[in-house]
């Protein structure tokens, strides 16, 4: 049986960027069977992860959220093959766990690995190597979901086929997913090597990400702070699995966890400029070289448990989207960083990538063949409400899209534009799920 909470004000369920703030009822589920719930819930449904999306994809006001991280089983690996069926629960950090040390690493990993397998399929995420490998769901050959009625599909791609484009991507709406298979990729080290290259202005950038496509992994840091002669400045850096056999230990824990919420004005333009000049500066030389461990090259935040509480109480909000390179993705990304610096909002975490044209089998994923950029900055009202309508503004006249799992704020017409397919996908909804962001930017107006 499930347990719901019964507490008179639950504790609220916060996405990562801690903005905006709704209270659901939170009923964990530990066991496949424990839905649909034996007490049906009277008002809209959500299934939820480890909350590391940004903003309302992941949230409801009011409803019941269904806690999936309680589904955290392994339930069968092909040590010859690679696949792994696990619930839909497990966290990337827990298949890291299991994985490594057999020889076998992620398909695709996003730049947490505190996310669930549910989570990373709602949502189709993309990593450094999006140019080669697509987004998560391309290695997502099965999976069931488990609709409110209780009628269960095993979905593959050719297999209850619309069920399976629309749950990969699908943000949660279509239903439960309980398990899922995961086609993992051979590795015979931990480490991975590393270059560095320091670069200055988006033509260099994509001269870099062109000249590095036969490589896996490709990412950005780009400075949004800096103007003039250092405009659009930032690290390119570009990784492969090292082929030199070594012992595969398993990761260690993380040690550090930012204890309390810090005053929001720490993050200012101020600290934001010197923490990026000392960033730019830090590799002294144009190229670096080095062999590194998986983990911090793919998850350098991770090492800081609840880093989000340096933005303060008020929380953050992220902006991702993707340009393509029709009709002037130059002129596009241009405007996007002039319109952070003008506004005095800076943000020290901008990563900048070229997607690929792997396509994902996914009706509603966000990547697509262009640049995509990433940033974030603190929650100060109006004035980030301001700026992420202008981005959002931006991103329309280029012929661009929003990622839904970074968003707050994105403005309906954006997502209808965004998304053209978006009603199509609505069949698919599960009658009794929602989720705030759905209703927000499914509203009129
Ligand atoms: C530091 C950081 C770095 C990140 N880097 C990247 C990146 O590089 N690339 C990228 O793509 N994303 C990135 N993300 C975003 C993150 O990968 C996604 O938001 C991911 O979906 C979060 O998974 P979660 O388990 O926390 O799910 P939640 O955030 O809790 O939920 C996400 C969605 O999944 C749905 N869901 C969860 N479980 C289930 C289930 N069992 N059945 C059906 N639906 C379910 C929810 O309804 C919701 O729509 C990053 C986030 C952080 C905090």
């Amino acid at each position: 049986m499930p347990v719901k909470t019964t507490s008179p004000a639950p504790p609220a369920f916060e996405s990562w960027g801690r903005y905006p703030k709704h209270r659901a009822d939170i009923v964990p589920l530990y066991w496949t069977s424990d839905f649909p719930l034996h007490a049906p819930s009277s008002s809209a449904m959500l299934p939820v992860g480890m909350g590391r999306s940004y903003g309302d994809s992941c949230l409801l006001d009011g409803g019941t959220l269904l806690d999936a991280r309680g589904l955290d089983r392994f339930i069968a690996f092909d040590s010859a093959t690679g696949l792994l069926r696990a619930e839909a629960g497990v966290t990337l950090a827990e298949i890291l766990d299991f994985a490594v040390p057999r020889g076998w690493f992620l398909p695709v990993t996003p730049g947490t690995k505190f996310v669930t397998v549910g989570g990373a399929i709602a949502n189709d995420i993309h990593g450094k190597n999006h140019h080669v490998a697509g987004t998560f769901g391309c290695h997502v050959p099965r999976f069931e979901l488990v609709r409110s009625n209780g009628q269960k599909y095993e979905c593959t791609a050719t297999q209850n086929q619309s069920l399976y484009e629309a749950t990969i991507g699908g943000l949660g709406l279509t239903g439960l997913i309980t398990w899922a298979e995961v086609q993992l990729r051979p590795i015979v080290s931990r480490k991975i090597k590393y270059e560095g290259i320091k670069f200055v202005g988006i033509d260099e950038f994509v001269a870099l990400s062109r000249a590095a496509q036969h490589l896996e992994y490709t990412v950005a840091w780009i400075d949004c702070v800096s103007t003039g002669k250092n405009f659009a400045r930032g690290i390119f850096m570009q990784g492969d699995h090292s082929e030199q056999p070594e012992d595969l230990k398993p990761s260690g824990k993380p040690k550090l966890t930012l204890p309390v919420d810090l005053p929001a004005f720490l993050m200012n333009k101020a600290s934001i400029g010197a923490f990026n000049a000392l960033y730019y500066a830090k590799q002294y030389s144009k190229r670096k070289n080095a062999l590194v461990d998986f983990e911090p090259f793919f998850y350098p935040l991770d090492s800081v448990h609840h880093w989000n509480r340096a933005y303060g109480k008020q929380g953050l909000l992220q902006f991702q989207c993707v340009l393509p390179w029709e009709p002037d993705f130059q002129q596009g990304i241009i405007q996007v960083l002039k319109a952070i610096t003008a506004s005095g909002l800076a943000s020290f975490l901008a990563v900048i990538k070229v997607f690929g044209d792997v396509r994902s089998p996914g009706m509603m994923s966000f990547p697509a063949p262009g640049i995509t950029l990433a940033l974030d900055f603190p929650v100060r009202g109006e004035r980030s409400f301001d700026l992420t309508e202008k981005l959002g503004n931006i991103t329309a006249e280029f012929g661009g899209k929003m990622y839904p799992a970074k968003d707050a704020r994105m403005a309906p017409r954006h997502f209808q534009q965004f998304y053209p397919q978006w009603q199509e996908f609505a069949r698919y909804i599960d009658p009794a799920f929602s989720s705030a962001f759905w209703q927000r930017v499914t509203a009129l107006g």
